[in-house]
């Protein structure tokens, strides 16, 4: 029996009681539920986890084995699984309001949260999505629609960068570089530009990330000079570019492409639905942009932000875009077109607004930006031998996502060592030869150890 103890009581819609051992979950699974990102057929060599419970940074599977969730349930929980102080939250939402549309409606949590997510960037007016790809499409369609409610109809073509990821849907995709998501729906995509990363790992022999990302700054002025006449806005995923491996880069890119973006009237886009919410060592990675010089310098901040993932602490699917005031004031009138009439059902959930109200409360009370700091050079300290294995090359770290590529790995690693780290008690998916670490923010020093000994012996294992 899957079920335990406490979860004998009768409770409609529990399923607890319908499942009769591991192997029935993980047969009925593959005949019933399609799984994301997943050719289906491979898990007949790897079988999902049989998830019962999480606890902290804990996944624990059906037969009671306790694995790390060291990347945080796809980059999405910072404070664990069953928090209690956001348990308490939703808990008390749940006998208020459940849902109610936004549409002719409102909610205090709603309110609470757009005021607090607004005093955290520097934007104003939030719009709210499910979801991570949404919140791409929704800062697309605005910018354009801007464009087009100030008279520039023409300016609706959008720039990113090479390697970027910024969702799957059939708008977002189209912003989106990552051959093995694209190429297949290649046919359905508007065409974008794209414009080269400031990954430091491409940076030529000798030549510093800065420069590397100075370099690149130069080749999107190349494209803005040409192409502004016509472009909507450039959309980043500011310093770390995730679904290419977790690609870093220095943050003097974003001086400059705010700087061009100016120049060129182009709006910048950040999309910081992986990076937002402490990720990246910041609130906000696009924080750690320098200011650029001269005697009164503006402050460096986006003209749009997407935020997602971390935002619910990984418990409510939730999205959010801020944009600045004249961009919202441009939508502003007596036509009902001029309007965004974007929606989706659940924009702005009272539950989901009320995971993301606990988590920036968890943020102040526990300082938690400042003990991460300490925590992250801690766990630098801790993974120091993985740096110093002989297959480890471009080791590197951004706030609280450390990463390395692996030499010598063949077809099918990502697979393999995923499996090896489940034997050693250590939930992570490589991407490609990259293997990273992005813990929940409650992971402790002996958790990271096991982390640690798990990725050795996985870059040791024969068979991997
Ligand atoms: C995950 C992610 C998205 C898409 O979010 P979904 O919720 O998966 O649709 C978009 N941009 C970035 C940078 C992401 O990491």
């Amino acid at each position: 029996m899957i079920s335990t103890r406490r979860h004998r009581v009768l409770i409609i819609g529990a399923p607890y009681d319908n499942f009769k051992s591991m192997d029935d979950l993980l047969s009925r699974t593959r005949a019933a539920v399609w799984h994301p990102c997943t050719q289906m057929k491979d898990l007949e060599a790897t079988p999902p986890l049989a998830i019962a419970r999480g606890e902290g940074p804990w996944l624990i599977d059906t037969a009671g084995r306790r694995y790390v969730d060291a990347i945080s349930s796809w980059w999405v929980n910072l404070f664990g699984h069953c928090n209690p102080r956001i348990n308490a939250a939703i808990t008390d939402q749940l006998g208020r309001i459940e849902h109610v549309m936004l549409a002719g409606a409102t909610h205090e949590p709603v309110v609470a949260l757009s005021e607090r997510l607004s005093a955290l960037t520097a934007l104003g007016h939030a719009f709210y999505a499910s979801d991570g790809a949404s919140a791409t499409e929704i800062a697309l369609k605005m910018s354009a629609h801007y464009w087009r409610n100030t008279g520039r109809p023409e300016k609706n073509a959008f720039v990113s960068l090479q390697n970027g990821y910024h969702g799957e849907t059939v708008g977002a995709l189209s912003v989106t570089d990552i051959p093995l998501f694209r190429a297949t729906y290649e046919p359905l995509l508007r065409h974008s530009a794209r414009v080269p990363s400031p990954d430091a790992r491409l940076a030529a022999s000798g030549e510093s990330p800065a420069a590397f990302a100075e370099r690149c700054a130069a080749a999107l002025e190349a494209h803005l000079a040409a192409h502004a006449e016509t472009t909507a806005a450039l959309i980043v995923e500011p310093l770390v570019q995730g679904a290419a491996g977790m690609a870093m880069y220095d943050p003097i890119y974003l001086t400059r492409a705010r700087e061009l973006c100016d120049r060129y009237e182009v709006h910048l886009i950040a999309d910081e639905i992986a990076v937002g919410f402490g990720r990246s060592g910041t609130m906000f990675a696009f924080e750690q942009a320098p200011l650029p010089g001269g005697p009164a310098p503006k402050p460096v901040r986006p003209d749009f932000i997407c935020l997602s993932k971390g935002i619910t602490g990984g418990y409510l699917p939730l999205s959010s875009v801020l944009t600045t005031d004249s961009v919202y004031a441009a939508f502003y009138g007596d036509e009902t077109a001029r309007g965004f009439l974007h929606s989706h059902s659940y924009t702005g959930n009272p539950l989901a607004c009320r995971a993301a109200l606990a988590v920036l409360d968890l943020f102040e009370q526990d300082d938690v930006i400042a003990a991460n700091r300490a925590k992250a050079a801690t766990f630098t300290t801790i993974l120091a031998p993985v740096r110093a294995h002989r297959r480890v090359r471009h080791f590197r770290r951004c706030g609280m996502i450390w990463a390395f590529d692996v030499a010598g790995a063949t077809p099918g690693f990502a697979a393999r060592f995923h499996r090896a780290a489940l034997a050693q008690g250590v939930f992570v998916r490589p991407i490609g030869n990259v293997v990273y670490v992005m813990p929940p923010y409650v992971t402790g020093d002996d958790e990271m150890r096991q982390v640690c000994d798990a990725l050795l012996a996985c870059l040791d294992a024969p068979e991997v």
